[in-house]
């Protein structure tokens, strides 16, 4: 027994750091506004104080970050880490050729990524084929195993039979997605809840055929018949919609967020403002798919992506809480900032979109324990040069991450 424990022991994660760490930038971006002259005093794997001019400890360890500004670590609203670009591989392939071995070490590689690029956490979106991949792999990372943000999973996710894809008229094919309706959708939640499901993720509508629109896959009893078993559990759930009905249906049922949201007019965004239900507008996934079918990104841009964009300001005017989520596998892990430069481009201010990557997206995922640079919460923070607030375009060029007080990228 006194060796199982010595053993056990020597397994886990070192501690962060022994001595509190000091962090001297020349600003903090504290998740909702910019602090000039802000130091961060780090103890353990949390932030124990903020402010100017701060009485660290005799035995603080100091981390200059001149030219910098300190953010808290990013927070990436909607990936699938078990993908990867559709101009490599399409997506068919993915699922249906590519063995789950390949594609977890693929995501492991991927994981590394998104954290050196100062995405702290990640909501994970399903595994679209990959099984409960994402269980092992938050584990890993858990374990301090492999470099990774924290996840949040959704394992398989769910879809109304028939509605999904891969599609071969020829014979069954596996689908991205666990299929299931009816009462049977309130079982598959619980099963899915019970395999690791941290939050529960539903396409509410789809294309049924190759070529056609998408339409509602769930009918509203259904949609809310599954976010009463998730909220029971403490679960919240994401809804891919696109349509207007869609949106509506998961408004009106409760979800937490909706992902995507293209096709959504005034009059939804107007429910989902009421409501409080946070879009995820993933338009770095239009922007890519685009550019992966010939566009240059000159303007004008095609017509889908200026949809996108349309839909995108219709839900700022109404006031729909936004999050940053840009459906990241659709294009390269680490590159998960292109969202937030798009979202700035489609006429969100800088400072709302550093919120919505920060401490927009705790709030809205239900995450207390960090997305501010605040005494309590987790030490995960990330350092960019120059001031993200007047070029937002820094966030691409994250030159200093920490995680849980343990610093995983250093400044040069
Ligand atoms: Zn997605």
């Amino acid at each position: 027994m006194r060796h199982l424990i010595a053993t056990l022991i020597a397994l886990l994660p070192l501690p962060a750091a022994a001595a509190p760490l000091l962090l001297v930038p020349d600003r903090v971006f504290d998740g909702e506004a910019m602090r000039a002259g802000w130091q961060v005093l780090v103890d353990g794997e949390r932030i124990v104080a903020v402010g100017a001019n701060l009485a660290a400890p005799a035995d603080a360890r100091r981390i200059a970050l001149p030219g910098h500004t300190l953010l808290p670590g990013f927070i990436e609203g909607h990936s699938h880490l078990l993908l990867h670009p559709y101009d490599k591989t399409p997506w068919d392939d993915q699922v249906l050729k590519e063995s789950q071995a390949y594609r977890v070490a693929r995501a492991v590689t991927h994981a590394e990524a998104m954290l050196m690029a100062g995405f702290t956490t990640v909501r994970d979106l399903g595994t679209e084929g990959a099984d409960n991949a994402d269980v092992g792999l938050k584990r890993a990372i858990n374990e301090g195993r492999i470099p990774g943000p924290r996840m949040i999973i959704a394992t398989r996710a769910l879809v109304a039979p028939g509605s999904y894809a891969p599609k071969n008229d020829a014979w069954a094919v596996p689908q991205g997605a666990e299929e299931a309706d009816g009462p049977n959708l309130v079982s598959a939640v619980r099963r899915q809840i019970g395999a690791g499901a941290d939050v529960v993720k539903l396409y509410g509508d789809y294309r049924w055929r190759p070529g056609e629109g998408s339409r509602p896959t769930y009918s509203q009893a259904e949609v809310a018949a599954a976010v009463a078993a998730a909220h029971d559990a403490g679960r919240q759930v994401a809804v891919h919609a696109n349509t207007a009905e869609a949106m509506r249906r998961a408004t009106l049922a409760g979800v937490d967020v909706i992902e995507h949201g293209s096709e959504g007019d005034a009059a939804v965004f107007a429910l989902m403002a009421k409501n409080g239900t946070a879009l995820c507008a993933t338009l770095a996934a239009g922007d890519a798919i685009a550019r992966y079918r010939g566009w240059n990104g000159a303007e004008p841009a095609p017509a889908d992506v200026e949809q996108d964009r349309a839909a995108f300001r219709l839900a700022l005017k109404a006031g729909v809480p936004i999050c940053m989520g840009g459906d990241v596998g659709v294009y390269e892990h680490g590159t998960n900032a292109r969202e937030m430069l798009l979202m700035a481009g489609a006429g969100m201010p800088n400072g709302a979109v550093l919120t919505a990557a920060t401490a927009g997206n705790a709030r809205h995922f239900g995450l207390k324990d960090r997305g501010r640079v605040a005494p309590g919460l987790l030490a995960d923070l990330v350092a960019v040069p120059g001031d993200p607030l007047a070029d937002l375009a820094a966030v691409t060029r994250v030159a200093f991450v920490m995680k849980g007080g343990a610093v995983v990228k250093a400044a040069p």
